[in-house]
């Protein structure tokens, strides 16, 4: 049988069949991933396949293969630095919540966010929560920032997770898929989740970014099943924010405009700093780029050196 991993707590596995079928599974023997070092082999959002067991009139299944994952997020742990859990798989979205204030969502906190989900090929959905009470000047910003990021193709949708407000399109989008919620503590995760499934009843503590480091406690993802064909991941607990560990060169890679321009530098190892005829610079110069993306693209490459340990951590 084949079926999706809801909830997983150690050693026991919660497994749903297409058909809505739930089956406790336990792994059998070593399992282990190509390419990934991690504490847990298998994850929420996981597809595996499994046999069913029958002991004392009690149907348990153990699980002997795992389907090839589209993604996965992790978190890291800081004293094993090579030790890795991996809170879920298979993501296709996640919504970044923002707000302008109470609580502020700087763009360096969005776009070190992006990067890591770039880097993780999940694709992210801004929404900017929290539209029903802001001013003339703050709904100006909320237009601006939403121009900025639509501009490099993100999806930006301003919603009001207290009044309803454009609850419709961000539902439109969940259909068919499995979305998370992310974002600062405050940002409306909860009510927003609350606004879309009344019933669902669970105390979302949606992570406030895709790469965590730090967090000792045990954390146990779940997926849930939305009335409408939506699955959403909850993530209790979770707080941290890094950036995933890769390569200079890499970072511009997870800029989409950077990205986009890099072929046409000089250097194809340009870190569009103070290369000679680089592209990056050139249309930063001519506006094409912006400036507060440009900024944080210099944030995060110099973090490198501390391997990219610029903690911000969630209030
Ligand atoms: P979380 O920490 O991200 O889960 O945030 P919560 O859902 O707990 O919301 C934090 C606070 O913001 C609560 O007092 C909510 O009532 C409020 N809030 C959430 N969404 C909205 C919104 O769209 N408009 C307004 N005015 N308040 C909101
Ligand atoms: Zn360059």
């Amino acid at each position: 049988m084949t079926g999706k991993v809801y909830k997983s707590t150690g050693s026991w596995y919660t497994v749903k069949t297409e058909l809505g079928h739930t089956y406790e599974c336990r792994i059998k023997g070593k399992f282990r991933i190509k390419g990934i070092k991690s504490t847990n082999p298998i994850a929420v959002g996981d597809v595996v396949d499994f046999e069913v067991e029958t002991n004392n009139n009690q149907e348990s299944g153990i699980i002997h293969n795992i389907h090839e994952r589209t993604n996965y997020i992790v978190r890291k742990s800081v004293n094993l630095s090579k030790q890795t859990h991996i809170i879920a798989a298979n993501l296709d979205q996640v919504f970044l919540l923002i707000t302008i204030n109470n609580p502020p969502t700087l763009t360096s906190f969005i776009d070190r966010f992006l990067v890591t989900a770039e880097a993780y090929s999940i694709k992210t959905v801004l929404l900017f929560n929290k539209i029903d009470v802001y001013d003339k000047d703050t709904l100006d910003e909320v237009r601006y920032l939403a121009h900025i990021y639509r501009q490099i193709g993100y999806e930006c949708i301003g919603v009001s997770a207290k009044t309803g407000k454009n609850i419709d399109k961000v539902k439109a989008l969940m259909l068919g898929k499995v979305s998370m919620f992310a974002g600062h503590s405050g940002v409306g995760k909860s009510t927003l989740v609350n606004t879309i499934e009344p019933d669902l009843n669970i105390k979302t503590k949606a992570i406030s970014s895709l790469h965590m480091q730090g967090q000792h406690t045990t954390t146990f993802a779940e997926m849930f099943d939305l009335s409408f064909d939506a699955r959403i991941i909850d993530t209790p607990g979770i707080k941290g924010f890094g950036v995933v560990d890769m390569d200079k060169e890499e970072l511009g890679d997870y800029f989409p405009e950077i990205f986009k321009l890099k072929q046409d530098c000089k250097f194809n190892n340009c870190l569009h700093i103070k290369e000679p005829k680089c592209a990056v610079k050139k249309a930063l110069d001519e506006d094409q780029i912006t400036f507060s993306r440009y900024r944080s693209y210099l944030q995060i490459l110099e973090g490198e050196d501390e391997h990219y340990r610029t903690d911000i951590w969630d209030k």
